[in-house]
C-alpha cells in the first residue's frame, strides 16, 4: 500500500483507522509531500512513524541515478519503484522556472516509431501516489517543500501515455492541484498520442491542464507509420476531439510535432498541417527528433526545423521549435532507463542487487554536484552577463552566492 496514493481526507480517516487520532493523519501528509519517511525529523512521535511505515510504503519513488546535462541545464533521473521496477524522468530549467516531465506508466503500450519508451513495452501502470512521489523526490531534492515548491510546472511527457492510465492521472492531477503541491492547472501540460474518447473525457473533468497533442504528421497514412494508435483515431477524430477540449476548457492546444527526416518535414507536409490546423486555436511545437539508435529515424538540421515553422507561420499558424532536451543525457522519453534496465525487465522485475553498477547518489552529493556545476555556471554568466537572457532577467546580487538559493529562486 503507498501512502500517497490517499488523498488527504483518506489519508486521515486511514491513520483514525490504524489507531491514532485524526489530527496525525493531517502531519503525517505533510511529512509524506515532504519527502520524509521513518528515518526523518517530523513532528510526528517516532512510534507513529513506524508503525505507518510497517503498514504502507512512504516514500514510493527513490532517485537511484542522476545524469546531468554538459550543454543544458538539465537533470535526467532515473527512479526505483517499490517493485524494482525503473522509470525516469527529467528537470528543464526555463527561463520561468523549474518544469518537471514526469512518466505515468512503466514502458507504453503505444510504440511510437520515434521513442524509446515503448522499446520494451508496457509492464504496468504508475498509480497516482507514484506520479505524485516523483514531483515529491524531486523537489526535496532540490531542497523545496510542499509549501515552498522548486519546482514550478509539470509536465506529464515521460514514459507512457497517460490516458491510457486514466483513472489514476485524474487522481493525480485532483491531487496536485486541489491539495498537496496546489499547482496552478495552468502549470502542468499533459501529453497524449491522441486516445480520442478519453480526451473528451478529460475535457469534463474541471481539470482544466494545458493538453498537448502528439500529432507528428499532417495526414493519416504517415501519422499511421509514426504512431500506431493512428490505426484506431483519424486525425480527424482526434482534432474534432481536441476542439471538444478547447471548447469546455478555453484553453489552447499545444500540436507536438515531431520533424523526422526524409518522413514528415517537406515543405508540401508543413503546408498541408497548416490546412489541417487552420481552425484549431493551437499553437505548434516543432520538435527535431531527438534519435534513439534503435529506432533507426534521423534528425533533420535545425535549419530545417527553422524552415518547416517558417513555412507555418506563413500559411498563418503559431509555431515554434521546441529546443531538443538533453541529447547528451539520453534525453528521449524511455532512453536511460532502457540502457539500465534492457537485460533485467521485461516481465522479471529488477531486484536491488541489479543495481550494483548503478551509482547510488548519496545526499549530500546529489545535492551538492548540481549546485557545484550551477555555480560555475552563474559565475561564468555573471561575467559574460548573459544570465538575464537565458533566466529570465534573474540578477545575481553578491550577497547570494549561495547556488543552490540561486537554482531556488530561478524556480520560483
Ligand atoms: S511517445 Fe509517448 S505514447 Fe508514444 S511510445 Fe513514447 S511514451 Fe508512449
Amino acid at each position: 500500500m503507498i501512502l500517497l496514493d490517499f488523498t488527504k481526507s483518506e489519508l486521515i480517516n486511514w491513520v483514525e483507522s490504524v489507531g491514532f487520532p485524526k489530527f496525525r493523519g493531517s502531519q503525517l501528509y505533510d511529512a509524506l509531500i515532504n519527502g520524509k519517511d521513518e528515518n526523518s525529523k517530523t513532528n510526528l512521535p517516532k512510534d507513529i512513524l513506524i508503525k505507518v511505515s510497517e503498514l504502507g510504503i512512504m516514500q514510493p519513488i527513490k532517485i537511484v541515478q542522476i545524469q546531468e546535462s554538459k550543454k543544458e541545464h538539465n537533470v535526467k533521473f532515473l527512479y526505483k519503484l517499490n517493485d524494482g521496477h525503473l522509470i525516469e524522468g527529467m528537470l528543464m530549467q526555463y527561463k520561468f522556472g523549474n518544469t518537471l516531465c514526469v512518466s505515468t506508466q512503466v514502458g507504453c503500450k503505444m510504440n511510437c516509431a520515434f521513442c524509446a519508451s515503448g522499446l520494451n513495452g508496457w509492464l504496468r501502470n504508475l498509480s497516482s501516489g507514484e506520479i505524485l512521489g516523483q514531483i515529491v523526490a524531486v523537489n526535496s531534492w532540490l531542497g523545496g517543500t510542499a509549501k515552498e515548491r522548486k519546482i514550478t510546472n509539470v509536465v506529464l511527457m515521460g514514459m507512457g501515455e497517460p490516458l491510457d492510465n486514466y483513472d489514476n492521472v485524474v487522481k493525480f492531477l485532483k491531487c496536485a492541484t486541489k491539495e498537496s503541491f496546489e499547482f496552478s492547472c495552468r502549470n502542468i501540460s499533459l501529453s497524449t498520442c491522441g486516445i480520442t474518447p478519453k480526451i473528451e473525457k478529460l475535457a469534463d473533468e474541471g481539470l482544466p491542464v494545458t493538453l498537448c497533442i502528439s500529432l507528428h504528421a499532417p495526414n493519416d497514412s504517415i501519422r499511421k507509420t509514426i504512431i500506431p494508435i493512428a490505426r484506431n483515431y483519424s486525425i480527424h477524430a482526434v482534432l474534432e476531439a481536441a476542439k471538444y477540449y478547447y471548447t469546455m476548457t478555453n484553453r489552447r492546444i499545444i500540436i507536438e510535432y515531431t520533424v523526422i527526416k526524409g518522413v514528415n518535414d517537406s515543405f508540401a507536409n508543413a503546408k498541408e498541417l497548416s490546412e489541417l490546423l487552420a481552425n484549431l486555436p493551437c499553437h505548434v511545437n516543432v520538435i527535431k527528433l531527438n534519435e534513439v539508435k534503435e529506432r533507426g529515424l534521423k534528425a533533420p538540421t535545425q535549419d530545417a526545423c527553422q524552415q518547416f515553422v517558417n513555412t507555418l507561420n506563413r500559411f498563418g499558424i503559431s509555431a515554434t521549435t521546441r529546443r531538443t532536451l538533453g541529447d547528451d543525457i539520453d534525453g528521449a522519453c524511455g532512453q536511460l532507463r532502457n540502457k539500465v534496465a534492457t537485460n533485467a525487465e521485461g516481465g522479471e522485475k529488477l531486484s536491488v542487487a541489479s543495481y550494483k553498477e548503478v551509482k547510488q547518489p548519496k545526499k549530500s552529493i546529489k545535492t551538492n554536484k548540481v549546485s557545484d556545476k550551477n555555480k560555475k555556471y552563474f559565475d561564468k554568466n555573471k561575467k559574460s552577463n548573459t544570465i538575464s537572457k537565458r533566466h529570465g532577467g534573474v540578477s545575481e546580487s553578491k550577497s547570494n552566492k549561495n547556488p543552490k538559493q540561486r537554482l531556488h529562486r530561478q524556480g520560483r
